[in-house]
Parts: structure tokens; sequence; C-alpha cells
């Protein structure tokens, strides 16, 4: 089987890390007698800075008929950033109905958490993010700029598709898991959208009777999160607040750099897409030393998707593996003074 990917490696470090992982992709792939082959998209903020758009106007239009995206990051000190979020990323996760980011945190073996007292595999949990509309969605205005009536409004939209859509897979991986469930909102605060997805909550739990769904406002989540990381198993959230937790999930992994995602299209309608968490990181972007390996998960996850497993296993077990041998290559941000280039040429020794 070959697999068409369009690749969009996008900004700064999201450019930096694709280039060193495309490759090792494509090998490993091949090792297991699976085709991957790469077409590559130059969209991004340099795009916008020469043409005025991120993307072309018929940009969806090129990708649909790909097997999967992957995707770097965006993001520019020159462009407002929801110039370039708004520009490229949202336009695919919602033109391509991506309801589900799921988003694992997980502690490796030989990477230090901030949080004392945990070792390898005592975190592992996984975030199922909206990823659709909530606060996300672009429903709101701006009137009076400068006047003492001055009002900005961002309205939030949650359907009982895009709710549900992100829930049913959600049930399936705990139910597969360890049977438990954390629902996250702010329901007391937020009383239509979230008291909404509470009782959408309810109602899905019926279809899923071996699934025990614990409750948490996001506030004492978020305390949770450090305090008791290795309680949690998969946790659903908003938009927004999924958004939040995964970078706290990054964090206590270690780094944001290690941190995988997904943007699923749960109907196999149009592609999925695939990236690290994390964006272009103004402050190390150039010096070729950002974290590689967010990006080779995120490939795994990709093969997960495309049901190529044994390449899946190979790419998060490399990984694994690379993390816990003290004496490998690793980035500045784990601990190391290796370069992006060595951590992926070490990953590609072990596994091709
Ligand atoms: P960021 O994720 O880019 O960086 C946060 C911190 O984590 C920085 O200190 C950075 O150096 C570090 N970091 C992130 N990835 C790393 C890696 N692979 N290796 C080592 N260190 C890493 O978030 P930010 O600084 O808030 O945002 C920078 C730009 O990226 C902004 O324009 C923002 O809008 C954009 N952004 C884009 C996406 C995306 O494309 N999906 C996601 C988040 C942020
Ligand atoms: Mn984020």
């Amino acid at each position: 089987m070959t697999y068409d990917i369009a690749v969009i490696p996008g900004d700064g470090i999201g450019n930096e890390v694709v280039e060193a992982v495309e490759p090792l992709l494509i090998d490993v792939a091949d090792a297991h007698g699976v085709g991957m082959e790469t077409t590559w998209f130059d969209w991004g903020s340099q795009r916008y800075l020469d043409e005025g758009a991120l993307m072309p106007d018929d940009g969806l239009d090129q990708l649909e008929s790909f097997d999967a995206i992957l995707l770097g990051a965006v993001g520019h000190p020159d462009v407002p950033d929801h110039v370039t979020l708004r520009g490229l990323r949202l336009p695919i996760t919602k033109g391509f109905q991506q309801h589900v980011c799921k988003r694992p945190a997980y502690l490796f073996e030989g990477v230090q958490s901030p949080l004392r007292g945990y070792e390898g595999g005592d975190i592992d949990f996984v975030v199922y993010r909206q990823n659709t509309e909530g606060e996300y969605a672009d429903v709101g205005g701006r009137e009076h700029r400068g006047f003492a009536n001055e009002v900005a409004v961002q309205a939030s939209v949650f359907t009982r598709e895009g709710t549900e859509k992100l829930l049913r897979p959600a049930f399936e991986a705990a139910s597969e898991r360890s049977g438990r469930l954390t629902n996250v909102t702010k329901s007391n605060a937020q009383a239509h959208s979230m008291v909404f997805w509470d009782e959408m909550v309810e109602e899905v739990s019926e279809d899923y009777p071996d699934v025990e769904v614990e409750r948490l406002l996001v506030d004492a989540a978020s305390m949770d999160m450090v305090r008791r990381p290795d309680e949690y198993d998969v946790i659903v959230a908003s938009n927004l607040f999924g958004d939040i937790l995964t970078d706290i999930g990054g964090g206590i992994m270690g780094s944001l750099g290690l941190a995988p995602s997904t943007n699923i299209n749960p109907d196999g309608t149009y592609p999925s897409m695939f990236e690290p968490v994390h964006g272009s990181a103004f402050d190390i972007m150039g010096e070729g030393i950002a974290n590689p390996l967010g990006t080779v998960l995120s490939g795994s996850l990709m093969f997960e998707h495309l049901e190529e497993d044994a390449v899946a296993e190979a790419l998060w077990d490399g990984v694994a593996a690379q993390l816990a041998d003290a004496d490998a290559p690793r980035t500045a941000d784990i601990g190391g003074s290796a370069t992006t280039e060595a951590v992926a040429d070490d990953l590609h020794d072990r596994l091709v």
C-alpha cells in the first residue's frame, strides 16, 4: 500500500522538524513494506507576506485527495497570531470536519518530568479535544473602536454533531483503556454551552455502561493535572480547554517538543491532519535545535490512523528506546545539546 501525504511544514521550527522527520517517516514505512509519497506545500506566513494569504483560495481542494496531511506549525513574528491560525490551521480543521483532536501525554522513561516523583510510564493519559467549534468558532464582532462604548463579542458555538463526533471516539478509547473518562468543563459559569455539553456526555455515556465518568471543572482539573496526573486516563474537553490542558500535558511530560497531536475526521470523508502540539517557537527558530520527536510521534499516530500499526509501533517504540538511552543524542529542551538533525539521524540508524 502506498499513501499520498500532503506535507505543510509552515513556519519557524515547523519547517525544521518536518524537514528532519519526513525522510525518517518515509524510510521507516518503507522498511515495513509501506509506501509514503509526499507532496510539499510552501504555505504559511512567508506566502502571506508575499501574496496576502497563507494558502491559496482552492487550498482545501488541493488537499482533499490526500490520504493524510502532515503539518509543522504556523506563526511568524511579523504576522499577527490570529491571522496565521485563522489563515491555515483552522480552515483545514473546520473545512475537513476534523472534529477530534486526540493528544496523548506520556512520560517516557529517561525523560525528567518537572513534577517530582514520576517515572517513565507513570503519566499516561490522552486528551480528546473538540476541534471544530466551541470557543474557536468564528462568530463575533467589534464595534466603536477606541470609544468609551467599545465592545468586542466572541461567541462560542456548540453543536450536537460536533460534540457527539468528539465524544464517541473518546468513550471508545476509555472503554478500551482503563474504563475511566474525565469530563472537563466550566458548567458552573457557562450555563448554556457547558450544561449542554454535560448532557451530551451523559447521553453518550448510556451507550458505554462500562465507562465510569468523572466530572471536573477546568480550574480544578488544571490543578489536578500537576497534582495527580497519574490518575487521569481519557479526558474530554472543549476546544479552548483542551488546547490549554494539552500544553500542561506537554509540560509535565518533560517538554512541549515531545507532544504529538492529531486532527481526525471521524467519518473518513476528508483527510485527517497530524502535527506536533507546539508552535513555531520564535525563541529558538533558525537554530536547528528544536526537538523533532513530537513530530515523529505525530507521524506514528498518522500511521496508526492509516491502520499501518507496524509502522506506527516502530516509530513510537523507536522514540521510547532513544529517550531511554542515556547515551543517545537529545535536544536542549530535554537536557541535551544535540541538533534536530542529529536526533533524527540517530533514530534513523535505530529503525532502518
Ligand atoms: P510554542 O509552542 O511555539 O513555544 C512555546 C515554548 O516551547 C517556547 O519556549 C519554545 O521554544 C518551546 N518549544 C516548542 N516546541 C519545541 C520543540 N520542538 N523543541 C524545543 N522547544 C520547543 O508557543 P508560542 O511561543 O506561544 O507560539 C509561537 C508561535 O507559534 C505563535 O505565532 C503561535 O500562534 C504559534 N502556534 C502555532 C501552533 C500551530 O501551528 N498548531 C500551535 C501553537 C502556537
Ligand atoms: Mn495550543
